[in-house]
């Protein structure tokens, strides 16, 4: 299906380090490297770039696609960065810059687009039709990707379901808490690590971080165990939305609380009652390539012949 000589190249530019992965035909990571993201410089950043792939390019003598995800998107129209925590980015014409730099057409996506392009491709949501790849980390993000090719949407916005509010259960009289975006209530406050200790908090328990919530809940700690059962109904009924509007075949979990066990046996149970078909097949996955998702769905950007 690939041309057996192509290299792709994924960066994946992060508001601390830009990380490149080269892949061989076969999706084999050949070459990566890594260097700290210029803080501040928006010139300095498109360099970085240019530089690296400069350098992979020399090292392994060939010259590949180039494709970056980054933790923002292109505003539409005319491709502005937007909503990116590395503000430096914000309002400049990012690919234009690298294209120029690197002399060629580059693609860029979101990075939770990046992870779940990583996945379905050759992850946990390999021969799926739809997969929809969700990231529980100090943030949420998603995306989607149909036929192993990423649904931007013409607002550049598919998948952005972490600022949908989230609909509190049914026993729940918690007032929702002010998103960063401006939103009150959204999935993200919710299910995002800082939501989890949030909601530990507000509900009587300790001040600490959500690793530390799940590790006490697996130590058998009675009120971290109820935190992450909160957790987990207001998860599966955010994730049957999704299911009722997408219907995909997987939903892959990435960041920090994909590794807790119990959410994939937990959360297909609980999301059975908000869903509108008494069978449901969607599987709720652990993504398979951990925090290299984003460098390497960066380069699965092009994806075609
Ligand atoms: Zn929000």
């Amino acid at each position: 299906m690939h041309n057996n000589n192509m290299l792709r190249i994924g960066i994946d530019l992060g508001g601390t380090k830009i990380e490149l992965a080269a892949l061989d035909a076969h999706g084999r990571a050949v070459l990566r490297r890594r260097e700290p993201t210029p803080q501040g410089d928006y010139a300095a950043t498109i360099e970085a770039i240019g530089r690296l792939v400069e350098g992979a390019e020399n090292e392994l003598g060939a010259t590949g696609s180039v494709g970056i995800g980054i933790p923002g998107a292109e505003a539409m129209p005319g491709g502005k960065i937007m909503n990116a925590n590395s503000t430096w980015l914000i309002d400049q014409p990012l690919r234009q810059d690298v294209q120029t730099r690197l002399r060629r057409t580059v693609r860029l996506a979101n990075d939770a687009n990046c992870f779940a392009l990583s996945e379905a491709v050759d992850g946990a949501g390999q021969g799926a039709e739809v997969v929809f790849g969700v990231i529980l980390g100090t943030g949420v993000g998603a995306g989607i990707v149909v036929r192993q090719h990423v649904l931007s949407g013409i607002n550049r916005i598919a998948g952005e379901w972490g600022h949908n509010p989230l609909p509190l259960l049914h026993d729940e009289n918690l007032s929702p808490l002010p998103c960063y975006c401006g939103r009150l209530g959204c999935v993200e406050t919710w299910l995002s690590g800082p939501g989890m200790a949030a909601d530990h908090w507000r509900h009587g328990g300790e001040k600490l971080r959500a690793e530390e919530i799940c590790a006490r809940a697996a130590a058998g700690d009675a009120a971290a165990d109820e935190s992450l059962w909160r957790y987990e109904r207001r998860l599966a009924k955010a994730l049957a939305q999704v299911v009722n509007i997408l219907d995909p075949d997987v939903i892959v979990l990435g960041g920090g609380l994909s590794n807790v066990e119990r959410f994939y046996d937990t959360v297909p149970r609980l999301w059975l009652e908000h869903i509108f078909s008494p069978v449901v097949l969607t599987r709720l996955c652990r993504n398979v390539h951990g925090d290299s998702s984003g460098v390497r769905g960066a380069a699965w950007l092009w994806n075609e012949g």
